[in-house]
């Protein structure tokens, strides 16, 4: 499939009414990183640190931590990294740590709540990506943010590590970027104050969506029950999307659903001008991003909406299929 695309991989996504759209992979091994350059990704817009803990037996040292995301930098080069720090319970137990009996492990302690309640393995892990970078630019995303508070404190201990590291006289980042995921329906209300203060935000959607509709992502039965084009979560996304826009906070959507070419499309159409992928959804998403027009696909949407469709799926893909896609 990716040859298929390989005539448009050096191109831009951009579409017939002139918007670029940004798009880039995620990934989480070393065996991934190949893709940057045959997929034809700007970057990897999230780097899902758990896997590398996940594949171990014992807890990794900070030197050994330091030593693969250098690899990462290396590998990249110089394309930027979105690092996402530890993202582990609900769904990812570490084999060496005691798995905690929780009646709803996804609504539980997990991702940053660990990070923030037992610190010593998130310094270990900033400590690492900041040598790392070894005087590079340097991106952290923290997973599963919920309040300001929670990316206050996330940041907090980035810039400890950071003072540390300086006292210890290692090189700094070049540039720092620190961001938060917009993984659950709060964050979409949170003060304003939070928009300013993250350097990036980037939307969870596999998450989101499970908060938003209530419906487990791991339970077969309800897990493709509602539609992403669902039109109260397209206008949730949309409010994102333009309080982004109004703090001048860069967006960017990681979730699966980014992959998808018509969620894509619309979620381009409503303003979202940075996508991250599997790798191997860069070349369709990006065949059909080249030949729409956003601003038809938005007055498609706006128009199902207005009728009270449940989901826009069915008037955006009648328009593609009327153009011929
Ligand atoms: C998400 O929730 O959409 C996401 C990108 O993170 P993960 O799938 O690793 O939870
Ligand atoms: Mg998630």
């Amino acid at each position: 499939a990716q040859e298929r695309y390989a005539s448009i991989r050096d191109l831009p996504a951009e579409s017939r009414c002139g918007a670029v759209v940004s798009l880039h992979m995620n990934a989480g091994l070393m065996a991934d990183l190949p893709s940057l350059p045959s997929s034809g990704a700007e970057g990897v817009g999230l780097f899902r640190t758990e896997l590398q803990f996940l594949i171990r037996n014992k807890m990794p040292r900070r030197a050994e931590l330091s030593a693969l995301y250098a690899r990462v930098m290396d590998a990249a080069g110089g394309k930027r990294v979105a690092f996402r720090t530890l993202d582990i319970g609900s769904d990812k137990v570490l084999p060496y740590m005691k798995p905690n009996d929780e009646p709803n492990p996804a609504l539980g302690w997990r991702a940053i709540r660990v990070g923030l309640d037992k610190p010593g393995i998130l310094r270990m892990q900033l400590q690492a990506l900041i040598r790392a970078a070894n005087g590079r630019p340097l991106t952290v995303m923290f997973p599963f943010i919920a309040q300001l508070e929670e990316f206050r404190a996330a940041r907090a201990e980035f810039d400890k590590a950071m003072e540390r590291e300086r006292i210890l006289g290692h090189p700094l980042p070049a540039t720092v970027e620190v961001g938060a995921m917009l993984e659950t329906p709060s964050l979409g209300y949170a003060p304003d104050v939070f928009y300013d203060e993250v350097d990036f935000l980037s939307i969870g959607g596999n998450d989101l969506k499970q908060f938003f509709f209530a419906a487990d992502r791991e339970n077969e039965l309800v897990r493709r029950r509602y539609d992403t084009l669902n039109v109260s979560f397209l206008s949730f996304v949309q409010q994102v999307i333009e309080r982004c826009i109004a703090h001048g906070t860069p967006l960017s959507f990681c979730g699966e659903d980014a992959g998808r070419p018509i969620e894509a499309v619309c979620f381009a159409a409503m303003g979202l001008r940075t996508l991250s992928m599997r790798p191997a959804s860069i070349g369709p998403v990006k065949h059909l991003l080249r030949r729409v027009n956003l601003a038809d696909v938005r007055a498609v949407i706006d128009e199902a909406r207005a009728r009270g469709d449940q989901s826009v799926r069915q008037a955006v893909m009648d328009h593609l299929r009327d153009g011929g896609f």
